[in-house]
């Protein structure tokens, strides 16, 4: 049933303001075969974790509420140590669902515990944390497309990257209604980020099981990063950028400090929270809007801020990393109401 407007203000991690025309909370896949559905809604809403809410959304807001977990098969049910294909409905809580499957004892997320946000936006921007990224366990992702109906995507199909898939580049042509996901039994682990063995050096911890693992990295996101109910924020507000070797090579000359993530032979990865920091913006504030003290790439809603005030204050930000560094900045969050 559609209601009008609907405020969104509770609906999104930074708490800004914005009111969705008509919204309808989506909670049976039936839902779609309705008229409604033969062309794409204006704004397809999971945790609202990722998004700027600048403006009233005009038209059709769809909450994708869509729940359930269901272990489809198992390489051999007879070994409970196999690995498992969990189908999750695109509306369960990515951070529940995260602790559920540490719960049952199946592996391979505990990198990912504590990221906001619903599953099925999770191959929207191929999430990522601490050395793993969804897409390495996606088996399938479960869409209706718009004019076309419900459809299987192969990982392939998604065109994942660094946080990027088709799902990003092509905003309203696929609804996610569920997700297959791939889980192992047995550990296998990830612990080369340093933020991860010192925390688990910190914690006496020698040799990490998935959960000692998922325990370190909330202990680092929880000193790290605010919590949206209390400071409004969507996370990385832009990902890290992606420069040509010649362009680090001249940076590190400079400043012989940089952090830097090898990509490939001919690129580098350098955090962008870093290069805001050093540009002297951590912990800057214009009004209601600022950089989080602790983490320089997370924008802040003191509270009041409206979505413009964010995007303003987000542009000075890149004009001065792009002064200083000669380095672009491009956002990670999608901009709605534009
Ligand atoms: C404190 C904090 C920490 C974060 N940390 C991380 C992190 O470590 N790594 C990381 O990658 N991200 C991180 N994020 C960003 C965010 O949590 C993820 O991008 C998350 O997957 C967004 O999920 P959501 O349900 O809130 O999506 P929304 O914000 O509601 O939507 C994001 C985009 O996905 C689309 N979308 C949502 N659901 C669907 C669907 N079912 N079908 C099709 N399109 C859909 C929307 O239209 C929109 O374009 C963080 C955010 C916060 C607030």
């Amino acid at each position: 049933m559609t209601q009008k407007n609907v405020s969104l203000s509770r609906l999104n991690t930074f708490n800004l303001p914005g009111t969705a025309e008509r919204y309808l909370a989506l909670t049976d896949l039936r839902q779609l075969e309705g008229k409604p559905f033969l062309k794409a809604p204006e704004l397809i809403l999971g945790g609202g974790s990722n998004i700027l809410l600048l403006d009233h959304v005009p038209g059709l807001t769809v909450h994708v509420c869509l729940g359930g977990i269901k272990l489809l098969s198992e390489a051999n049910p007879a070994d409970p140590k196999a690995d498992k294909i969990i189908r999750v409905g695109a509306g369960v809580d990515w951070n529940q669902f995260v602790r559920y499957t540490l719960d049952q004892g199946w592996y391979g997320f505990e990198n990912l515990i504590l990221i906001p946000g619903t599953v099925g936006a999770a191959p929207v921007q191929n999430i990522g944390a601490y050395g793993a990224e969804v897409a390495e366990r996606i088996e399938a992702v479960h869409v209706w497309e718009f004019g076309v109906g419900a459809r299987i995507l192969s990982p392939d199909e998604c065109e994942f990257g660094y946080r990027d898939s088709r799902f990003k580049r092509e905003p309203g042509r696929f609804l996610i209604t569920a997700v297959d996901l791939r889980l192992n039994g047995r550990h296998e682990l990830k612990t080369g980020y340093g933020a991860i063995q010192s925390e688990l050096a910190r914690l006496n911890v020698e040799d990490p099981t998935p959960n000692d693992v998922a325990l370190a990295v909330t202990n680092i996101r929880r000193s790290k990063l605010p919590d949206w109910k209390f400071l409004g924020n969507s996370g990385s507000f832009f990902k890290n950028p992606v420069v040509p070797i010649s362009d680090f090579q001249r940076l590190r000359a400079e400043y012989d400090q940089i952090p830097s993530y090898p990509i490939d032979e001919t690129q580098v990865k350098l955090p962008a929270g870093w290069l805001i920091d050093q540009a002297g913006l951590k912990g800057a504030r214009s009004g209601p809007v600022g950089t989080y003290d602790k983490q320089a790439l997370v924008m802040v809603n003191h509270g009041g801020a409206t979505g413009r005030e964010i995007l303003t204050f987000s542009e000075h930000v890149k004009a001065e990393v792009l002064a200083k560094f000669g380095v672009t900045l491009e956002r990670e969050v999608r901009l709605i109401g534009e």
